[in-house]
């Protein structure tokens, strides 16, 4: 072990479903629009756009279940429910063929966003780091082993009230698809997270209310605002 001058980080991991052991997260990927619908909500032509992608730090991680405070610089932080796929064997260039292969495992995430910072970026043409890549803003629920696509529904509801309600058969970029560009980008490694982007209905989370990501077959991101 090297002689570190201060502690070393921790490292950021995931629950697994069914186990003791836990997934070691090294990098958290984001596709920014997935979803013609909410590509439309939000004043974009989902046909003209390729994917495209943003990042947040790997102990941006909040594990499902937990209360985290409302964050600093915003009011207006907003959900977005999303599919998360875990890495479990890297490349570049990987062919879409293949790419489920590379698939670790599914888990719900809540891809939470400080959308005045957000708008500012896009209005300033300067990086939406500071509008998605704050502490507390990755939501995952436990992790899934699986590398067969999913099919099922998506959903997000506060406080019971639903809010988003798609079908991930709904993305533009399916799973092989999403593996398959962001490898030409970079090249990705075991522990990578990937959010898929998130359905129409995105909105508001304010002090005390709860918010849940459910996704078909999987266990549900719950996360409390204080
Ligand atoms: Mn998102």
């Amino acid at each position: 072990m090297p002689d570190y001058v201060i502690p070393c980080p921790t490292q950021p991991s995931l629950p697994i479903a069914g186990s003791s052991q836990r997934f070691p997260v090294r990098r958290i990927f984001c596709v920014g629009r997935n979803y013609a619908e909410h590509a439309r909500e939000m004043g974009n032509n989902p046909d003209l756009e390729p994917p495209f992608f943003f990042t947040k730090p790997a102990d941006a991680l909040v594990i499902s279940g937990q209360t985290i405070p409302y964050p600093p610089a915003t009011t207006d932080l907003h959900h977005e429910a999303e599919l998360v796929i875990a890495i479990g064997t890297g490349g570049s260039n990987i062919p879409a063929a293949d790419a489920l292969a590379h698939v670790w495992g599914y888990a719900s995430g809540n891809d939470l966003t400080r959308r005045d910072l957000q708008a500012d970026a896009k209005a300033t043409r300067r990086p939406w780091d500071m509008a998605k890549a704050f502490d507390h803003s990755a939501v995952v629920g436990l992790l899934h082993p699986a590398t067969a696509p999913l099919t099922g529904r998506i959903t997000c509801t506060v406080d019971g009230t639903l809010r988003q309600d798609a079908q991930l058969t709904d993305m533009i970029w399916p799973v092989p698809g999403i593996i398959a560009y962001l490898s030409t980008l970079v090249t990705l490694m075991p522990g990578d997270l990937i959010f898929t982007g998130t359905p129409a209905g995105v909105g508001p989370l304010i002090p005390g209310q709860t918010c849940t990501v459910a996704i078909e077959g999987l266990s549900p991101a719950t996360v409390t605002i204080s």
